[in-house]
């Protein structure tokens, strides 16, 4: 038997809950991905630069073009002026970005602080560099920061903190005022940080994403992560990149090329054209997204979940305590699943140690109108 390097580690939720859905013909409201196509040119660029011949590798660190497109994007976004060529590296996912970033940094017996609730590949990624998670909970009901217990959390071993704002499950964002908290925090530590910022433009209420590339200090140590997939609609392209300082990239990219050498090259042609021809796509996401959060809650209005409307991600969570106060949500997301045909993901699944009395689940928005409509049909009749 091979001595597994991962032994406490079995399929995702993600690929659980799709299957099951897939298997009853449940409605998918569990894994994060669209149910519509992402937007007509930019599928038709693939098949244009596959016909034109862009079918071999691309440069290790990606296109140039495509990398010039983000720091265009960030600089338009963020205010910061970000080198192309020394800051930006293309990535296949987000996912490998940050598995790259996390091999960059730890070393056997380093300590890596996340917040729970916080996305799955994380932890694995510490694991396999020898590194140890430290799971700060995040405050309740809002998923804030404890300061406090971060502060407690804190030791000598500390060298890597994961943030993730918009943040998944909860849609939670990070205020200006907790980056510059956290600045003061690690200020004279050598600590440094990954930001997750995969859903920086689902962002809703008029509110502003606060990206770690705005914010002068924190950027000198982080590693700033984003996916196309999540950002144009195609999770399935896995297309992502990485920010860092210019020392810190040379570093990653030492990984990087090892890992995958380089993204798929047809996709980034891709998203260069469209970043060039359609700058207001990332402009018009806010909207597009909240008009779907609320079409969706407004129709669960009439159920008998209960919640708080997510400020941010294509994620909502709601309590079901009124309706199955007797199960725990993996099982309510099978009965869900099952015996009311809308497939949701549980929320304990995202910490080490789940609060007893959580009665969560979380549904993806990211659907047409008729699907959302028919989800909620299902929901409100229980
Ligand atoms: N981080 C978070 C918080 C996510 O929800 C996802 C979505 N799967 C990822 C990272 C990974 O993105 P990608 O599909 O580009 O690897
Ligand atoms: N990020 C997606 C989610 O949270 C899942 C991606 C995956 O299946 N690995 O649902």
């Amino acid at each position: 038997m091979i001595n597994s390097k991962l032994p406490n580690v079995g399929t995702t939720i993600f690929t659980r809950m799709s299957q099951l859905a897939m298997e009853t013909g449940a409605l998918n409201l569990s894994q994060g991905f669209p149910d519509f196509d992402g937007p007509q040119a930019l599928c038709d660029a693939v098949g244009r630069h596959i016909a034109a011949g862009h079918n071999q590798y691309s440069p290790m660190t990606g296109l140039p073009a495509l990398r010039e497109q983000v720091a265009a994007k960030i600089q338009r976004c963020y205010g910061r002026a970000v080198s192309a060529d020394s800051e930006i590296t293309i990535t296949p996912g987000a996912t490998q970005a940050i598995f790259c970033a996390i091999q960059t940094l730890i070393r056997p017996g380093d300590e890596v602080i996340v917040f729970d609730p916080c996305y799955d590949s994380y932890e694995p990624a510490v694991e396999l560099a020898g590194g140890r998670c430290v799971h700060v909970p995040l405050g309740q009901p809002d998923f804030s920061i404890d300061w406090q217990r971060l502060s407690d959390a804190l030791s000598p071993k500390t060298r890597l903190i994961i943030l993730n704002s918009p943040h998944n499950p909860s849609g939670a964002l990070i205020s200006r005022t907790e980056l510059d908290h956290l600045a003061t925090l690690i200020r004279d530590r050598d600590i440094y940080l990954v930001s997750d910022e995969v859903y920086e433009h689902l962002v809703f209420d008029g509110a502003q994403h606060v990206s770690v590339v705005s914010h002068e200090e924190l950027y000198q140590r982080a590693f700033v992560v984003s996916s196309f997939g999540k950002t144009y609609h195609v999770t399935g392209w896995k297309t992502g990149y990485v920010v860092a300082p210019a020392a810190l990239s040379a570093e990653l990219r030492k990984v990087h090329q090892y890992v995958s050498f380089c993204g798929v090259t047809p996709l980034q042609w891709a998203l260069a054209d469209f970043m060039v021809e359609h700058p207001e796509h990332v402009e018009q996401l806010p909207a597009f997204y909240q008009a779907k959060r609320d079409l969706f809650c407004d129709l669960l209005a009439d159920s008998r979940f209960s919640f708080t409307r997510a400020a941010g991600t294509f994620f909502q969570l709601a309590d079901y305590s009124a309706i199955r106060d007797d199960l725990d949500d993996v099982a309510m997301s099978e009965w869900l699943t099952r015996e009311h045909g809308v497939a949701t993901i549980p929320v304990s699944v995202f910490y080490q140690q789940a609060p007893k009395d959580l009665r969560l689940v979380r549904f993806c928005f990211a659907k047409r109108e008729e699907t959302l409509r028919q989800a909620a049909e299902k929901l409100c009749a229980i």
